[in-house]
């Protein structure tokens, strides 16, 4: 009998929770000899073009793809927000994920694949743990953000409770304290639980709940590690199996849909370490307002910069399944202030998408201004590129207070007054901080992430604490699958 595992992996719709489903698989697959099966949930505009070529990058034979039928949104008001979609999507696709999963766990060895003897789930995929009872599955929740996020999923039921006299959590009276994590004010948890009143709030509460509650789940996988988040990594694994495996980042050759390679050679013509990269991940935006100020920021400050831009918006600040993936070159600049784009002369603008992995590995660039997404924070470390943290939304704004205040990688712009517009005299200076480090701040960032650097390195070693911890959840799974 065929005795290599074969696990199903479930990411919600997007394509920055699929790449590290991706690079995790590839890790399984290559350096422990595992089956994946990806079971990928679409929205209507899925498979988009980049899903498929980043699903394309998985090592064959050892690994398949099923697309799930796309969900309509037609029933969807046209001004619901993300979360509201993902988890719209992932409800409606319940029915086809059985289907599918029935039919995996009941392979046999005639067949090219051993049956499944596990399932890794996204957090947002939760509701398919009701399916892995009913078929029997052991289930890993694979979390592609970090320990703090967990941490907080893990106290949400408890905070509920602590907050019911308030609407806002930005209102809470007290900093919120999670084992092992630095305070936080209210205002900068997950921006889904930010309004009581809201069912993405309620729904996150839900989430939480099961999640807390589950004892299918056998074990939590981090993209995070050790060194980074020791004190609440160690926290969680008083009370859970937690397996920290990150950095797991984008590897390998350059995928189709990169975009041209205009940023890199642009790059090669620049100094060392003197460009800014500026990006807002795969579908942050800024207000129309705000990237005004960016612009005219940027050029103030006299430094070299990439940014990727993307269309304003002044309602979300996360336009995922709008406009994410590669670019479209017909889309006009027009939202950019009046002749920024002809008098850029030290900057290059990229129209919604870069292949950031190469733009960060890129010896001319030394400074990276981020919505801070986990995958770019893990991405800017690895390559040691010191941050200026500009968090938009999710879990975003604690990713920056991790980075600002615990670890002194980063700086984070002051917002002026009540409107929250970071101003182009602010971010002049704190470019100039950054890149110059003239700045006592800006020293210690600059020294901070090197050191960061290094200790990811050790961690991806092969003693190292990550190498480890996947070890041991492959040797589980190889385990289960013997039996
Ligand atoms: N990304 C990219 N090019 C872009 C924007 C994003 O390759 O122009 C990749 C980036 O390298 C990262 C992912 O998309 O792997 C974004 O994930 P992150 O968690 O940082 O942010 P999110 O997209 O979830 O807001």
């Amino acid at each position: 009998m065929n005795q290599t595992p074969h696990i199903a992996i479930l990411p919600s719709p997007g394509i920055s929770h699929l790449i590290p489903f991706v690079e995790l698989a590839k890790r399984l697959i290559l350096h422990h000899d595992l089956h994946v099966t990806c079971i990928i949930p679409c929205t209507p505009n899925e498979p988009s073009d980049a899903t498929k070529s980043v699903l394309e990058s998985l090592p064959k034979p050892n690994s398949r793809t099923i697309f799930l039928p796309p969900v309509s949104f037609d029933d969807l008001p046209d001004d619901a927000n993300p979360s509201r979609k993902i988890s719209h999507t992932m409800t409606h696709s319940l029915p086809s994920i059985h289907h599918v999963l029935k039919s995996l766990v009941s392979s046999t060895s005639t067949t090219s694949s051993p049956p499944v003897v596990a399932l890794f789930l996204d957090p947002f995929a939760i509701g398919a743990l009701d399916i892995a009872k009913e078929l029997d599955i052991p289930t890993y929740v694979f979390f592609p953000t970090n320990a703090m996020a967990l941490s907080l999923i893990f106290y949400l039921p408890k905070l509920d409770e602590i907050a019911a006299s308030y609407d806002f959590m930005r209102d809470l009276p007290e900093p919120v304290k999670l084992p092992g994590c630095p305070p936080f004010h209210g205002g900068d948890l997950f921006a889904s639980i930010q309004d009581r009143r809201t069912d993405t709030y309620k729904k996150t509460v839900q989430i939480s709940k099961l999640i807390v509650s589950a004892e299918r789940i056998k074990g939590f996988i981090l993209n995070s590690f050790v060194d980074i988040e020791a004190k609440v990594i160690k926290a969680l694994q008083e009370e859970k199996t937690i397996y920290p495996v990150g950095p797991i980042v984008q590897t390998g050759p350059p995928r189709q849909d990169d975009g041209d390679s205009e940023c890199l050679t642009w790059l090669d013509k620049q100094p060392r370490g003197s460009v800014l990269y500026v990006s807002f991940g795969s579908g942050g935006t800024l207000s129309y307002e705000q990237m005004t100020e960016l612009a005219f920021g940027l050029e103030m400050s006299g430094h070299r910069f990439i940014w990727v831009v993307r269309r304003p918006n002044n309602e979300f600040p996360n336009a995922a399944f709008l406009n994410h993936g590669p670019k479209n070159p017909l889309e006009p600049l027009e939202y950019l202030p009046n002749g920024f784009l002809e008098r850029k002369g030290q900057g290059l603008v990229v129209h919604n998408w870069a292949p950031q992995t190469r733009v960060l590995g890129h010896i001319s660039t030394g400074g990276f201004l981020s919505h801070c997404g986990w995958s770019s924070t893990l991405e800017s470390i690895l390559h040691g590129v010191p941050i200026i943290a500009w968090p938009l939304f999710a879990e975003q704004k604690m990713n920056a207070v991790l980075l600002v205040e615990n670890l002194k990688v980063a700086l984070r712009p002051k917002a002026d007054g009540e409107d929250g517009i970071i101003r182009r005299e602010e971010v002049a200076s704190v470019v100039k901080a950054l890149m110059e480090g003239t700045s006592e701040k800006g020293r210690i960032v600059r020294h901070s992430i090197k050191q960061l650097k290094d200790s990811v390195v050790k961690a991806l070693n092969e003693d190292g604490s990550s190498t480890r911890a996947l070890s041991e959840l492959a040797s589980t799974l190889k385990n289960m699958a013997t039996k």
